[in-house]
């Protein structure tokens, strides 16, 4: 049985697999939930995406599920309609912040959360089998059309940050989902709000979807030109945001989450935060200086949000902009934390004077590639040479004095990934290259 599943959902390119493909997930979809079942299903606003949703309604619908459609909307709107309406699941038609030949789907549980590891496994098995059960014919299911759960999020995000003081703030919306919400939702608090690449078009013409440092270069210097107070940019569905400060400097993502996390320990006073074992150090000692906690997990959200629930986290997040608000929805959401971030930005000064008081780290990682079925024995070996305090929650990582490493095969491809960080980018680079180069003599001795 081979995985669909990457690290948030399936994804694939529109031009190999098409509306077979999705009818075909579709349909699994429905025997996964079972008939007489009711799904949120929301697209972004990639080319593909109509064609793409069209052909999950059917599928659904010739499963016997029905769909409450909510048309384009980010990913968190449709997990929190999959909540707020009693729903049994969603879908959500998106690649996330892959470039426009791209599209997917994402797939939520009954609580709005994505599908946990064996979730996957269990929809993976019944995609395979391919025994397919359809509904009769007075049975298939209906499409309707839902438009008040959007407006009730934009209700609920608003509801959970105020303005300390006005500010002004530029939106980048990548021509994608968050347009419609962000701008929207920080204007009704007050903010003053000026907007990037906010018409919605699935060949992302402003912008390349991921909101790192090299695609979001307009933002900086927009917000620097026009004297705003903060900078958001969305990927493609709006669950994640990235922030620029007063002086157009990006703001990288780990910064941002231990913001987060710090206001969250302000509000709570004490309490655990949840980030996967890649993230940097900065995090944590923010958290530990602040009189919090940190639980480490394996990379990705799903894990993130269950770990959260179990441990009554007060924030939990990603270096990647991802950020899990627990008082709002067990799910990354953009616009909560664009909100938010506004909000902290309001109430606690210039952002790049909060990025300025967190320890400064480097962190930098390469991949080397692998032959398949090689990766258990290849990280068996890793085990063996590891010292300092070992943790296996995600691959194998090591924490020594002056830095920690990460060795972690990718659940996809076949490849393995180095990650070191430490409190100097000398050190960094020079502790990088002699584990890649230990891990590169195991794969070839294994070859
Ligand atoms: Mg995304």
């Amino acid at each position: 049985m081979s995985r669909l599943f990457g690290t948030n959902g399936i994804r694939w390119l529109v031009e190999i697999q098409s509306s077979d493909y999705a009818i075909r997930l579709a349909v699994s979809a429905g025997n996964f939930f079972g008939p007489d079942k009711r799904l949120a299903v929301g697209m972004d606003t990639r080319l593909s995406s109509p064609m793409i949703y069209n052909a999950v309604l059917s599928g659904l619908n010739s499963a016997g599920c029905s769909a409450a459609s909510l048309g384009v909307v980010p990913t968190p709107v449709v997990q929190f309609a999959v909540r707020g309406m009693s729903l049994d699941g969603g879908l959500m038609v998106t690649a996330s912040h892959n470039p426009p030949e791209f599209n997917g789907l994402k797939f939520f549980a009954s609580d709005g959360t994505e599908f946990s590891k064996s979730q996957e496994t269990q929809f993976e098995r019944v995609f395979s089998e391919n025994k397919m059960k359809y509904a009769a014919w007075n049975r298939v299911g209906t499409a309707s059309e839902e438009n008040d759960v959007q407006s009730t999020y934009r209700k609920a995000v608003i509801s959970l940050a105020a303005l300390g003081r006005d500010i002004t703030a530029v939106v980048d919306c990548a021509n994608g989902t968050a347009i419609g919400y962000t701008p929207d939702i920080l204007a009704r608090m007050g903010c003053k709000v000026m907007t990037l690449n906010a018409q919605p078009d699935g060949r992302f013409p402003g912008r390349m979807p991921e909101p790192v440092r090299e695609n979001v270069g307009t933002l900086m210097s927009t917000v620097k030109s026009d004297s705003a107070d903060i900078g958001i940019a969305h990927d493609g569905d709006a669950d994640r945001a990235i922030f620029v400060d007063e002086n157009g400097d990006y703001v990288q993502g780990d910064k941002s989450l231990a913001l987060f996390a710090v206001d969250a320990l302000h509000r709570h006073g004490k309490g655990i935060v949840v980030i996967p074992i890649n993230t940097s150090r900065t995090v944590q000692d923010a958290v530990e200086s602040h009189g919090g906690t940190v639980e480490y997990t394996a990379i990705g959200s799903p894990g993130i949000a269950r770990c959260m629930m179990e441990n009554r986290a007060i924030l939990g997040g990603e270096g990647n902009g991802g950020i899990i608000f627990p008082e709002h929805q067990y799910c990354r959401d953009g616009m909560m934390a664009a909100a938010r971030m506004a909000e902290i930005v309001s109430r606690k000064g210039a952002l790049s004077g909060l990025v300025a008081d967190l320890p400064e780290y480097w962190i930098k990682s390469d991949k080397l590639g692998i032959k398949p079925g090689t990766g258990e024995a290849i990280m068996a070996r890793v085990r063996d040479n590891a010292n300092g305090k070992v943790t296996e929650v995600d691959g194998i990582k090591s924490e020594t004095e002056d830095h920690w490493w990460l060795v972690r095969l990718s659940g996809t491809e076949p490849i393995v990934r180095v990650t070191v960080e430490s409190d100097s980018e000398a050190m960094c680079d020079a502790r990088l290259r002699e584990k890649v180069s230990e891990v590169r003599d195991i794969i070839q001795s294994l070859s």
